[in-house]
């Protein structure tokens, strides 16, 4: 690939080089860390931009990046000498700027006074980091794109930095760059910046895995070595002509989340060395999966279509799980040189194939077209989340960032409605999830779910490739009991608030009926899904309204008290309560006093 310098030399009067020339310039006498000249880092910024496929006003905006913030040129000037495009770029990037960042990971919660008051400031900046994120993402991906090379240049020069800082650097690029590259498809750039934080966040455990792995991967790699011209000469007898058969180690970063779940055994991970294959078209992804499955005999349930499902973040290929020679297991991954690209150069990919405009600030009318906007529908998402959350996350960040985390950041499934439309949503939800999802108001006013034909409890945890069908009632209103089991936020959400308004309701009708006679109910429960529905229920079928409900853990922690506040003291409406309530099961005891 040509260097900025190649390309400064070839067109002299061009934006790169006008570019170069300036940054080079603006940071003469600047030195890095390591000494070297501080130039060299938006060089490496842009060059990197470059591998990308990115226009020459994102490379040329690279280039410029620090300038406004490190050396104080205005902004204007750059606007002046590169045009509006450019600056807007700039000014992106310095926007986001330099959020101090410590994280939110083992700091306790911000219970009373004391050391909360620091959790609470990490959080904050970890949230204001975020919603910056978000914002540019939202008005152009482009300033994304600067500040990702931007953050893998500065991992691969971190080792000249102070340890603090190190730590500091590597967990933020952890926490918040590696899961974005991931959101926006690009899976390699996402594998490498956690590859590149690993060493500095878990030394032991790198020192560690570089020791115990090598003879693995050694073996491993020596294995696919002899079974490459195997499977190739297979694939080619059928008429398969493989662009590439590409031998790729497991990361270290991924290898050791994944040994945490495998109990530390290297033996049980069958992806430390996968090979790839690499195709011309698409049915010829699935003619080599047949091939290679009637030679090799799969799995089961590590055939994985990741080409007629997608993961969420675009990601396609086909991936199988074989035994090959000498009873020794193989994981072959399929793909086209185009799905290829995709997965590792993500949304960057389609800057390829369109023009020099901005999808998203264009009301997604861009030439690659509907596929980016739907690709990116996250995006958006994440945008109107933002703006529901500007008014309060001043004042609780933490909400804010257990959101995003739980929504974005998590590991995600697709359910599918009746209709063949995909949900996708975090790890756990639920159909009550799921119906929110597809609309609050059926998400309100669900009663009831089927799962692939098969009536399931309301708190069942969904499955990739479930087929969700929600059952509705008109008028119906959603359970507290909900909040105990959902996994979105947006359900959360939606609950609660109707469970204001119904309250708000509740209280309205008793401020206007003639007496303000109350009882208070106590009931010591056993805890389980569906108690407070009944408990509600049962009230509620005596024509009575509940003014308040309060829930306490009783001592131990199996039982709990509720104190339920309902507007009546007529002595005979109570008792026939009381009476209802000691027939639900899990209630243990009832008694009520007049207030
Ligand atoms: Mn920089």
């Amino acid at each position: 690939m040509e260097t900025i310098k190649d390309i400064a030399k070839k067109d002299p009067g061009g934006l790169i080089a006008r570019a170069y020339a300036f940054a080079e310039r603006a940071h003469k006498g600047q030195a890095r860390k390591s000494g070297e000249p501080y130039i060299n880092h938006p060089v490496a910024a842009a060059e990197i931009l470059r591998e990308w496929h990115l226009d020459d006003a994102t490379v040329a905006a690279a280039l410029l990046h620090d300038t406004v913030e490190d050396t104080g040129v205005p902004l204007e000037t750059i606007r002046k000498e590169f045009g509006d495009e450019v600056a807007f770029l700039v000014d992106g990037v310095t926007k986001l700027g330099h959020v101090k960042y410590r994280g939110v990971n083992g700091v306790p919660a911000t219970t009373g006074e004391g050391g909360g008051g620091r959790a609470a400031m990490a959080a904050a900046h970890k949230a204001e980091n975020l919603r910056k994120m978000i914002l540019a993402l939202s008005e152009d991906l482009r300033v994304v794109f600067i500040k990702l090379a931007d953050r893998l240049h500065n991992m691969q020069t971190l080792g000249a930095l102070p340890p603090a800082k190190q730590r500091r650097i590597a967990l933020e690029t952890d926490e918040i760059y590696a899961p974005l590259a991931y959101r926006l498809g690009m899976h390699n750039l996402s594998g490498e910046l956690q590859d590149l934080a690993f060493p500095f966040l878990y030394p032991q455990e790198y020192r560690w895995l570089l020791s115990s792995s090598k003879e693995h991967y050694e073996e491993r790699m020596n294995y696919l070595e002899t079974v490459r011209p195997k499977v190739e000469a297979l694939l080619v007898a059928h008429g398969i002509h493989p662009r590439e058969l590409e031998i790729r180690a497991k990361r270290y970063s991924s290898l050791y989340k994944k040994m945490l779940r495998h109990d530390m055994d290297m033996g049980r991970i069958y992806d430390l060395v996968a090979m790839r294959v690499i195709v011309d078209t698409l049915p010829e992804c699935y003619a080599a999966l047949g091939v290679i499955h009637e030679t090799y005999p799969p799995l089961p349930r590590r055939i994985k279509d990741y080409i007629a499902m997608p993961k969420p973040n675009a990601y396609r290929s086909l991936h199988t799980t074989v035994i090959g020679p000498e009873g020794k297991t193989i994981e072959f991954q399929i793909r086209t040189r185009a799905m290829h690209d995709e997965n590792e150069y993500g949304v960057a990919a389609h800057w390829l194939y369109k023009e020099r405009t901005n999808p998203l600030a264009n009301g997604g009318a861009a030439p690659s077209g509907q596929k980016l906007a739907a690709e990116l529908k996250w995006v958006q998402q994440l945008k109107h989340w933002q703006e529901q959350f500007s008014g309060q996350s001043a004042s609780d960040p933490e909400e804010f960032l257990r959101a995003m985390k739980i929504d974005f950041f998590q590991d995600r499934i697709f359910a599918v409605t009746p209709r063949g439309d995909v949900i996708d949503l975090p790890l756990g939800s639920t159909p009550v999830d799921f119906a929110y999802h597809i609309h609050s108001e059926v998400g309100n006013a669900t009663v009831g779910a089927r799962v692939n034909g098969a009536v399931v409890p309301l708190d069942r945890a969904l499955k990739s490739g479930d087929v969700v069908e929600i059952v509705t009632q008109k008028g119906k209103k959603p359970s507290e009991d909900w909040l105990r089991f959902v996994k979105t936020a947006m359900a959360r959400d939606h609950i609660r608030l109707a469970m204001r308004r119904k309250a708000s309701a509740i209280r309205a009708a008793a401020a206007g009926s003639k007496s303000l006679a109350r009882t208070e109910l106590k009931l010591t429960v056993e805890d389980r899904v569906g108690l407070i529905k009944d408990i509600s229920g049962a009230i509620a079928q005596s024509r009575v309204g509940i003014l308040s409900f309060h829930a306490e853990t009783a001592k131990g922690g199996v039982l709990h008290v509720n104190k339920v506040e309902i507007n009546t003291n007529d002595a005979k409406k109570v008792e026939r309560i009381l009476a209802k309530l000691k027939g639900i099961k899990g209630v243990k005891d009832v008694g009520s006093r007049a207030i």
